[in-house]
């Protein structure tokens, strides 16, 4: 593959387009974390994506490892799912009625992941977190919920609270404008520590509506669950008549063709889905035990809408994506490269003594610059933060896109080739040489 070197890499032209974003957005951007605030210099502007790859408004190409924070798993601009989309267009962009498209991915999602029985689809993850919360609620009838330090489930009120990566990149504990009365009821937990947990639930006797939670972190860096910790949550949730909500807006469909409730073979009331399963456009869902969903309106009392919900180029991006990735060996095949690739980065990093941890789960991976293991946000906190920014400006000039936190995970796709995965390991041992 030909990226760019050291030497020619440009800037130029999007310093200049952001300049001029500054004045226009706040911050130059439309998703805080795209700013590059916490690894320093200035945001890239892409041009183009294809595959495996990100073309810049210089000229510079990139391997690109945030796969648009996650959808890109097919790579992008996938042929397949450009052809399905084209066709669509034709037939509308979108309808405000019901389209068959709807029930065919509804199908798929609810074949492949074991939790969901019937499914609402919205348009962020966001949305469909905000939205499972108040199903959590309107199903007990209790107001109080359970999220762990460090885990992002969008930005409604309720979630902001120790909310991981965007905001604790920005220094910002929790956001102004969010009322006290929006986040009293939401109780936080430590990650992998049941224990923690057992507390909330004694303190809160009969309060708790449910518990939400990355089933792998990535938003804090990428954080394993235990499995024990997976099933802990099972178990009190069943014990104190609270509900378990699954957060597989990232996890979805990229750790596993049933997401990571699958993988660990623990089965939560809730999902929550995004990102893979809109295969690029907007698109987000939630779905759960059939006698739960149905208390959203109009089949129960629970009011929930959207004017773009179900949209038919959404659904036709997810059905394709899901297709695609139904192809025999494509997680175990995705498994092997992204192992490659990050065993290889902590090679690099040990090679040049660095202190370094990470892992993988299928196309999801992360590393820290700390001695591990990191099972937590506090853990993930002790990670070198300005070797990380210097580490992710030295891949970024040599032709290796990286998510520009320390805090979020890293995402490959089918079309990574093992080229690719090579190229980025040779400049992954360039650039930890020169930390
Ligand atoms: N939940 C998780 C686990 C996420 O990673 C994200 C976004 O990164 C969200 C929810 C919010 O999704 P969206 O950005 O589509 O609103």
């Amino acid at each position: 593959i030909v990226t760019i070197t050291k030497a020619a890499f440009k800037t130029d032209n999007s310093q200049r387009i952001f300049k001029e974003a500054q004045d226009l957005l706040p911050g130059g951007v439309n998703s805080p974390v795209r700013a590059f605030k916490s690894v320093g210099g200035q945001p890239i502007v892409f041009d183009r994506v294809k595959g495996p790859y990100a073309f810049d408004v210089d000229g510079n190409k990139y391997v690109d490892y945030v796969g648009s924070w996650g959808p890109a798993i097919c790579g992008h601009a996938n042929d397949q799912v450009n052809a399905a989309l084209i066709k669509q267009l034709e037939k509308g962009t979108s309808f405000g009625a019901p389209c068959e498209l709807e029930n065919t991915l509804a199908k798929m999602v609810i074949d492949r992941v074991p939790s969901v029985e019937m499914v609402r689809f919205c348009n962020s993850g966001t949305e469909a977190c905000l939205s499972v919360l108040r199903v959590m609620r309107a199903h007990t009838g209790r107001e109080k919920i359970i999220k762990f330090e460090g885990c992002y489930h969008g930005h409604a009120d309720p979630f902001l609270v120790q909310a991981g990566s965007g905001v604790m990149t920005l220094g910002l504990p929790d956001s102004p404008g969010v009322p006290k009365g929006a986040t009293g009821t939401t109780l936080c937990a430590s990650y992998n520590d049941i224990e923690s947990v057992k507390k909330i639930f004694a303190e809160n006797k009969d309060e708790i509506a449910g518990v939400i939670l990355e089933p792998v972190v990535g938003n804090s860096g990428f954080i394993v669950p235990d499995k024990s910790f997976l099933e802990g949550l099972r178990t009190e949730c069943d014990a104190n008549g609270a509900l378990l909500c699954f957060d597989e807006v990232m996890t979805g469909f990229r750790v596993d063709k049933g997401c990571a409730q699958a993988y660990f073979g623990v089965t939560p009331d809730l999902t929550t889905m995004g990102k893979v399963i809109g295969g690029g456009l907007p698109v987000g869902a939630y779905g759960g035990k059939r006698e739960i969903m149905e208390i959203v309106a109009p089949a129960g009392p629970m009011y929930q809408a959207g004017t773009l919900s179900g949209n038919p180029l959404a659904m036709t991006a997810g059905i394709e994506t899901l297709n695609i990735l139904s192809q025999p060996g494509a997680y175990e095949e995705m498994d092997r490269k992204t192992k490659t690739l990050i065993e290889g980065i902590l090679k690099a990093g040990k090679d040049n003594g660095h202190a370094v941890c990470g892992g993988n789960i299928r196309g999801m991976f992360g590393f820290f610059f700390c001695e591990g293991p990191v099972k937590s946000f506090q853990d993930a906190t002790k990670s070198d933060l300005d070797k990380f920014g210097r580490w992710h400006r030295g891949m970024l000039e040599r032709g290796v896109y990286l998510a520009p936190s320390q805090y979020e995970a890293g995402f490959t796709g089918m079309q990574h080739s093992d080229e690719d995965i090579a190229y980025t390991i040779k400049m992954a041992n360039e650039v930890m040489a020169t930390l």
